[in-house]
Order: C-alpha cells, then structure tokens, then sequence
C-alpha cells in the first residue's frame, strides 16, 4: 500500500525538537515559536522547482540540501542566524526511497545550523519544494544591500563559476549523479555562508548573496544602494580546479554569469580592514574585486582599462 500523506509525515519530517525555543513544532495545526526578546525575527524562503531548479532525476539527497541552503545564504547574507524551517512538499508520488535521500540531505544540513524544522504541508503534483527559513538578527547590525556607499571597497568569499561549471559538466555528460567531480559536487551541495554573515554583521556597509551570477547581482546591488561600482576582473576569485577544466574565458563567464555560487557579495568601508582573514576560523578565503563609485552602473576593467561585458544574470520571466 502507498505511504499515506500523514504515515509520510511522521517517518521523514517529524523527529524529536532540538531547540528549547520550538514550544510546539510539527504536528498541530502550526508551530509555536519563542523570539529572543530585542532581536528582529528574519524571514526568508525559496522555491525548487524540478527541471527548473534542479535536474530531473537529481539525487534526493541533492535536492534536500539545496532547498535548505538557498534559503540559509539569505538568512547569511542578512548577518542573522538561523532557527526554524518550514517545508512544503509537492510530491508526484510518495516514493519512498526518494523521500529518505531527500530527508537525509535536508536534515544533515540543517543539523549542522542547528536549524529545527517545525511544520509543512505535503500535497500531491508536480515535484516542488519550498522551504521557508526563520532566523534572527540585531535589528541595528543587520546587513542589507542598500548602505553601499563610494569609495567602499566590494569583496566576495570563495570562488565563483564552480557550480555553473558543474551544471554544464553535468549537462554535457548527460548524467545527475556527483560522481566525486568536485565541481558538480559544488553544484549540487553548496556552502550557505553563515558564519561569514554572521561576522560582517554590523561592520559590512551591504551584502547580498550571490545567486544568479556576480555581474547582475552587483548591479542589483548597486541599484538598491545608489551607487556604481567598479569590477576589477584580472581579480575574480577563479579557482584552479575551474581553470584546469575550462578555457579561462569561459570560467570568467561562468563567475559573471552563471548562478547558484551561494558566495557572498559585501562592501567595506575604505579604511576598514577585512574582519575575517581568509580562511581563517572556518571562515572562507575572501577577495577583494572592485570598489563602489558615485553614479549607477557597474563598469568592468582589465589591467585598469575598462572593458565591454554583456549579457545579465539569470531572470525567470525573461
Ligand atoms: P493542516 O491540515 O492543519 O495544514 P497538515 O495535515 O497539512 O495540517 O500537517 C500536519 C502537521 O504536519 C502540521 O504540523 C504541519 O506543519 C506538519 N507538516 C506537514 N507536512 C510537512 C512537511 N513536509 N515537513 C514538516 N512538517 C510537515
Ligand atoms: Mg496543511
């Protein structure tokens, strides 16, 4: 006999709470929840949509990780902490073996933030997964990308274009598995940012995360704050496991253009030195690539002189 929706619920999604601020989680009709008194609750979430988001026939396991790490690199990228998740699960059918990879994925993610799941919905159709996350942060040191200001300089962490990379990997095989290939693991299980967001909390002038490719997320950025920017690109961040696999103009695009890197993007103050040094205390390397002007627009250079980009970040409805 199939797994019926509230069987389904009780093995994958409902386990013993983990947090003594969770008074009521899975199981009534919604959660109840205890707010640290003087911290603004943050709130964020994220749909995956298959074939879409992810490939058909992805691994579970991937999926599960993905849906919870996008919504946690925006709870990073506002220099908050994480807490709760919300699940909502379309499902076509209730495919057993898929619901313990995906489970596993989502809940070893989770575990390592020390995010509890408190509540969903689970319905039958197209496989769709929207994971909302609850977080807090100090209301005053909150990042956000809209206090860029000229004569900032712009940093991002990690290294770009690797999971851009790995989708085009993964296409060109024609395969989903990981297969130990570091860039499609990149792909498919991506780093949420936290503990970097949590230190630039109150230092960083903005930040964002950058998940549809640095080029247009930097003009978003600049956009919400007022600003221009100047994007040195002798300095992007490419990694050698990149460069030994792709041509060095792809791999630029790759860091321009392609998405789902989950870095963070973040402006300093001129005379402000970089509050994590590079790889230290767990945190990520970290480089710095260009600097916020006065004016709108991001103006790209090579060797000092400006060079022509085109092409924009990835847009749903174009
Ligand atoms: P209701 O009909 O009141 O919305 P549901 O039957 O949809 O309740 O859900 C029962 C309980 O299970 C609720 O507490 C809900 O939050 C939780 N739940 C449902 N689906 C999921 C899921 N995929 N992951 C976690 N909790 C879930
Ligand atoms: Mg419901």
């Amino acid at each position: 006999m199939p797994l019926g929706e509230f069987d389904l619920i009780e093995r994958y999604f409902r386990r013993s709470s983990r947090r003594r601020d969770v008074l009521l989680g899975v199981g009534d009709d919604a959660a109840l929840l205890q707010v640290p008194p003087g911290r603004a609750l943050v709130a964020a979430t994220d749909t995956l949509v298959e074939g879409r988001h992810f490939l058909p026939g992805a691994p579970p396991g991937s999926v599960g990780h993905q849906a919870l790490a996008v919504n946690l690199s925006d709870i990073a990228a506002m220099g908050a902490e994480p807490a709760w998740a919300l699940l909502s699960l379309s499902l076509p059918e209730p495919d057993e073996r898929w619901l313990g990879g995906f489970a596993d994925g989502f809940f070893a993610l989770a575990d390592a933030h020390g995010v509890e799941l408190v509540g969903g919905d689970t319905v039958r159709g197209p496989l769709v997964v929207t994971v909302e996350v609850l977080g807090f942060v100090d209301a005053a040191r909150a990042l956000t990308r809209s206090g860029a200001r000229p004569g900032d300089t712009l940093h991002v962490s990690g290294w770009l274009g690797e999971s851009a990379a790995g989708l085009a990997t993964l296409l060109r095989a024609g395969a989903n598995d990981a297969s130990g290939d570091p860039l499609v693991r990149r792909h498919l299980f991506a780093e949420p940012r936290l503990a970097l967001g949590r230190a630039l909390a109150g230092i960083a002038t903005s930040a964002m995360d950058v998940s549809d490719g640095l080029l247009g997320d930097l003009r978003k950025l600049c956009s919400a704050s007022g600003v221009g920017a100047t994007l040195e690109l002798d300095s992007l961040p490419l990694s050698e496991a990149l460069l030994s696999r792709y041509p060095s103009e792809e791999c630029e695009s790759f860091a321009l253009h392609g998405g789902d890197d989950y870095e963070l993007l973040f402006t300093l103050p001129a005379d402000c030195p970089v509050p994590a040094r590079s790889g230290a205390a767990g945190l990520p390397r970290l480089t710095r690539i260009g600097r916020i002007t006065a004016g709108g627009g991001v103006r790209c250079t090579r060797g000092g002189v400006e060079v022509p980009v085109s092409g924009a970040g990835y847009d749903h409805f174009r």
